[in-house]
């Protein structure tokens, strides 16, 4: 029944395009009709729906995902509501829009206690709940495993490779986590359903499928990590089918965002709002309850619909308000999702973006505003905002919602207006010309893309030792844009690599000026012990301590000014908790440490002896 041919005659367009499942009324299941069922959401991180071949995507080995189209509901035009990562998961699972939840970028926002999450509603129902990540950015400490019993986070299998690698656990490992866990429920014999949550992050960049896969997919290979996470998807719906599971698991396919691939300029994702990064997959799965499947075409389903969507199907006692709508009621009329991304204030200083989606149209409020037909535009190419200034009622509506929220520029802490004295000390570096220093938000994103591009670029010379290639194209983005944060702190680590403390420092003070984070702070202190300065060391790590409390970098630097001043025993501890608080971030840097305090202790031992 699952692995039919139908879906190999020709993916995607095989699927009954009429709405068959539908009543008059345009429902598409009856709520409780899933009541008592096991539920399992995967999530498959940085997956652009129009990449699967239940999607349209000629080029994909997607059968798994394509099959379970095949018994469910696949919507064609669906929407993540922001193209980050903890964000996004965060609307995911508690079906907020994202000012509504305050998680509004990786790393420095945790998902309050005071949320309710979806794993904590099946939790109170009786679910055996569990969830299996595969990235940092979702570690327990960012608060998505409020309502697991299980929150699987484990990511020593792999390791940080440097600049532009992501701490992570690819897809094999993942699912052998996810059958052994299911597998220990059947042999304890539980009764009561679960809820199982499962992040693969491979699609996630660099794209470097394993083999078979970077084989056959060399010339694409970020279709190779989707396919290698298909493959791993089969393995674990194998497994459900094995312990006759399958006919009883409501199964939901998503993404937390898609990938640029290029379009609009945008390589990967996280600083613009277009559907390449914005549209997902979204399908709702299980061969009793769609034993034909159906696409979806009459109304825009978002990832905030998942909670009510699963709550009202599975019949859990309504909770408080949410943002998305049951997805499989009757469509809504004339339904806008409210999108954001606020990485490009946060990250570069430039304008923070936001915008309303219908099936039909965008709009995108920017310092030049957009506003899309996607009917007529999918690619969203022509912008029509010169002649429709009022965006088809969205501009007023966006900005109506936007009333309601906290501006972002206090979320951020980031002042509006650089004063005198901050421009005349930014010229006063050399770097900068006054002209170009304008003030935090004033900059398009979409227009600052060959920027990003050129930060990047500095960072990889950087990497392979090519120090003085690195330092003129990070240089030359100072120039362009001396309130870029991020490039500064870019800039910290160039000069640092060549060996120019000096100017790594000046960089650091820089990029803590607009863009403060406890990692930078551990750096500008590891500048200050080495010169001596122990007044600005410890200020330094207190400020990395206030902004990121579990950063092991702190314990190392303290761990550092203890070895120097011979106090080994209380460095070695230093060490120790760094690994034990961080080890995902700080573990190779402390094991480092370790060693040479060891060797340091033996060489010290065998002089005492002579
Ligand atoms: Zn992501």
């Amino acid at each position: 029944m699952f692995h039919s041919s139908v879906v190999k005659a020709f993916l995607g367009l095989s699927i009954v395009t009429a709405c068959g499942a539908c009543g008059s009324d345009g429902r598409l299941a009856e709520p409780g009709s899933a009541t008592g069922m096991n539920v399992l959401i995967v999530t498959i991180d940085t997956l652009r729906a129009d990449r699967l071949g239940c999607y349209g995507h000629t080029g994909a080995r997607t059968p798994t995902i394509d099959a379970l189209a095949e018994s469910g509901l696949l919507f064609e035009q669906a929407t993540t509501v922001s193209p980050i990562t903890l964000p996004s998961h965060a609307s995911i699972f508690t079906g907020l829009a994202v000012p509504n939840h305050g998680v509004r970028h990786n790393g420095t926002f945790k998902l309050s206690p005071d949320a309710t999450t979806l794993a904590e509603r099946f939790s109170a129902s009786g679910y055996d709940t569990a969830a299996f990540v595969s990235a940092f950015v979702l570690d327990r400490r960012y608060g998505l495993n409020q309502g697991f019993t299980d929150y699987d986070d484990r990511f020593e299998t792999t390791i940080d490779a440097g600049p532009g690698s992501y701490p992570e656990r690819p897809a094999d490992a993942v699912t052998a986590r996810v059958t052994d866990w299911l597998r220990a429920r059947a042999d304890a014999r539980r009764e009561s359903p679960f809820f199982v949550w499962v992040h693969y992050f491979d699609p996630h960049g660099p794209y470097e499928p394993p083999a078979p896969f970077a084989e056959s997919f060399s010339e694409a290979p970020y279709d190779g990590e989707i396919a290698f996470v298909d493959n791993e998807l089969a393995r674990l719906i194998d497994k459900l089918r094995d312990l006759a599971l399958l006919d009883d698991t409501l199964i939901l396919i998503t993404s937390d965002h898609g990938e640029g691939l290029g379009d609009h300029d945008e390589a990967t994702h996280a600083d613009l709002i277009y559907d390449s990064t914005m549209r997902v997959p979204w399908i709702l799965s299980n061969p009793r309850l769609f034993p034909n499947g159906n696409v979806v075409r009459d109304r825009l389903a978002a990832t905030i619909d998942i909670v009510p969507t699963l709550a009202a199907l599975t019949g859990l006692e309504p909770a408080g308000p949410v943002d998305g709508i049951d997805i499989t009621a009757a469509p809504v009329a004339g339904r806008a999702v409210y999108l954001e991304t606020l990485a490009p204030l946060l990250d570069y200083g430039w304008a923070p973006l936001y915008g309303l989606r219908r099936i039909d149209d965008k709009f995108i409020q920017a310092p030049q505003p957009e506003y899309y037909d996607l009917a007529s535009d999918r690619a969203e190419l022509d912008n029509l905002y010169e002649d429709r200034k009022d965006a088809g009622g969205l501009r007023a509506e966006l900005s109506a919602r936007l009333a309601d929220w906290p501006d972002a520029f206090e979320v951020a802490g980031i002042q509006k207006e650089l004063t005198r004295d901050e421009l005349e000390r930014l010229t006063s570096l050399g770097y900068v010309t006054g002209q170009a220093a304008l003030p935090p938000g004033t900059r398009d994103p979409k227009a600052m893309m060959p920027v990003w591009h050129r930060i990047n670029e500095a960072g990889r010379l950087s990497v392979r030792g090519e120090h003085a290639g690195a330092i003129a194209a990070i240089r030359e983005v100072l120039q362009l844009d001396p309130t870029n944060g991020k490039a500064w702190s870019v800039a910290m680590q160039i000069y640092d690599r060549a060996g120019q403390s000096t100017e790594a420092e000046t960089c650091a003070r820089r990029a803590l000026q607009l863009r403060p984070t406890s990692g930078v702070w551990v750096n500008l202190a590891r500048f200050a012990l080495n010169r001596g300065d122990l007044a600005t060391f410890e200020g330094a790590l207190a400020e990395a301590q206030r902004l990121d409390p579990q950063n092991g970098g702190i314990h190392i630097g303290h761990g550092h000014a203890d070895a120097l001043q011979g106090r080994y025993d209380e460095a070695r501890k230093e060490f120790e908790t760094a690994l034990r608080i961080d080890p995902v971030r700080s573990g190779p840097a402390a094991r480092e440490q370790l060693r040479r305090l060891d060797a340091l202790l033996e060489s010290r031992a065998d002089d005492t002896k002579q």
